[in-house]
């Protein structure tokens, strides 16, 4: 029996991702993919900075980039076609060392995904197979394999499982996880063209049409291609809607059949979810199986790239450093109330789209002068987990300073966690750690001053494990914290 650190089940971006992050350690991952290939049409268009910092550490962004283009943001407009809320990004860079916003075409991120994995001659691939079951002993798991076409069973052995198979998850089932719906249920069209020519009059950014008889979803994706996604009436077959002539009657406004090729038509159900347990054992769930939200806010797939990003970490401290198993459980408890914070948003921006909820969507909606309103991204911290809540800075998100040499903070110390120092600090530390100063980096220096601490730490997924207040009690926070930097 073949036998592995992990196996990965589905390589789907959430997959990909994972196995891309574990590969970087060195690992020997299995991935099973029930498909031949991967998915070849649209479905996410958009991801944040926090995401292509993911996607930094990996190392695709410099073939990625080309194949995305900086979002300019949202406008929601009421049935009269008068802008009711503005959601800006911004074309400045943010503290993840990033733009705000990317739109990009799924298909080319994953091939990216699985071009990287390429890299790695320690990571193989199986497709056409499924997993079948998962029996879990004390320091492993027998996990058993079916190839979907000649139905041959294949086992193999691994340390951890990791089931990133979407959202009708095999591996959810295998686990005994509830999928809890959390309310929100529509059907919606989704129909994506590319222009034969330039169509300047469209608009350059998304438009949430807030309108209470056609709800609608207009996005400016990369290059020619756009998409139109509307809300279907329950007294209107699907099969209707489906049909070219109630597609292009739809579209009228902005296009007719001699402007685009329609690339696809299907219709989805949007819907909010999460998974009651993420993790048994040695087995855990993420991306669309531990989660579910509609798409409104382009945040579902960013979604399980954390969850990646924040699993991959933990399970490397446990293969490498010997960390105690006790580490996986927060995981679970970390991401969970971060995932809930945008599934709730994006709930809220589906209740505004659908013309029955408010604009006040982030809670922090402002006017201009001209009475137009405005609302800011949503970037939550992690759940309860690593580090003590009481300590304010825990759990967000690190900015991505450039240090001395003009290098990033992410590039110099990438997958380790990093001890930051203010100027306060005298004392010598050992130089096994890594370790930045404060001294003579101005961003550094501010940082310190906000967040009222003269000490951090970092953890490889570029979150704030703990900060320490004072001078005095430094020497403590240090010996406390040495095996977590070691
Ligand atoms: C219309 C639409 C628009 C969206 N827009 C956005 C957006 O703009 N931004 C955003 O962040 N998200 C968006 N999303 C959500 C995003 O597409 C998903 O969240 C994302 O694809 C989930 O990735 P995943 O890897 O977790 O799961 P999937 O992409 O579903 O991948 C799962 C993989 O597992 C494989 N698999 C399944 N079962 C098994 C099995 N038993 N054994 C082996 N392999 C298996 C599948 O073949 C697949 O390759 C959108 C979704 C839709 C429908």
């Amino acid at each position: 029996m073949n036998k592995h650190d992990i196996i990965i089940i589905g390589l789907g971006p959430t997959g990909g991702t994972l196995a891309n992050l574990l590969a970087l350690h060195g690992f020997s991952i299995l991935i099973i993919e029930k498909e031949k290939s991967f998915y070849p049409l649209p479905r996410a268009v958009h991801f944040d900075d926090e995401i292509m910092r993911v996607f930094q550490t990996i190392g695709i962004t410099n073939k990625f980039l080309k194949h995305t283009i900086i979002n300019k943001g949202t406008k929601f407009v009421n049935s009269k076609n008068k802008v009711v809320l503005d959601w800006p990004r911004p074309r400045l860079i943010t503290e993840n060392g990033w733009y705000p916003s990317y739109r990009f075409h799924q298909p080319d991120l994953e091939r990216k995904l699985r071009g990287r994995l390429k890299d790695f001659k320690k990571v193989s691939i199986m497709q056409n197979t499924k997993v079948i079951s998962l029996k879990e002993n004390k320091n492993s798991l027998k996990v058993v394999l079916e190839n979907v076409n000649n139905r041959k069973i294949k086992e193999v052995s691994s340390k951890y499982v990791v089931g990133c198979d979407g959202a009708n998850s095999t591996v959810r089932e295998l686990i005994k996880s509830k999928f809890q719906n959390l309310g929100f249920t529509q059907k919606w069209a989704v129909v994506d063209l590319i222009l034969k020519k330039d169509k300047k009059e469209l608009p350059d950014r998304t438009i949430q049409y807030s309108n209470p008889k056609q709800p609608a979803t207009y996005c400016r994706n990369v290059g020619k291609r756009r998409r139109w996604e509307f809300a279907i009436h329950n007294n209107i077959s699907e099969k209707k809607v489906l049909s070219n002539s109630y597609i292009w009657n739809f579209l009228k406004p902005w296009l007719n059949p001699r402007d685009a090729f329609m690339e696809r038509k299907t219709i989805y159900t949007f819907q909010s979810a999460i998974s009651k347990k993420w993790k048994k054992g040695r087995v855990f769930l993420a991306g669309d199986a531990a989660h579910l939200m509609p798409p409104f806010m382009g945040q579902g797939m960013c979604a399980g790239i954390r969850d990646a990003s924040n699993l991959a970490w933990k399970i490397a401290y446990c293969l490498k450093n010997n960390h105690s198993e006790k580490l996986l459980n927060t995981y679970q408890t970390e991401r969970y109330s971060n995932v809930k914070e945008y599934i709730k948003t994006t709930a809220k921006m589906g209740e505004f789209v659908n013309a029955i909820g408010t604009s006040n969507i982030t809670g922090e909606v402002s006017s201009t002068s001209d009475g137009q309103k405005s609302m800011k991204s949503i970037k939550p911290k992690l759940g309860k987990g690593l580090g003590k809540v009481q300590d304010k800075n825990r759990g967000k998100i690190f900015p991505q300073f450039k240090i001395k040499s003009g290098k990033s903070l992410d590039d110099k110390f990438s997958l380790k966690p990093i001890l930051i120092l203010s100027k306060e600090i005298k004392k010598n530390i050992s130089s096994k750690l890594n370790l930045i100063h404060s001294k003579n980096n101005k961003n550094l220096e501010k940082f310190f001053e906000n967040s009222n601490s003269i000490a951090v730490i970092v953890r490889p997924d570029r979150f704030i494990l703990s900060s320490c207040k004072s001078v005095k009690n430094f020497k403590y926070y240090l010996t406390k914290n040495l095996s977590f930097l070691a």
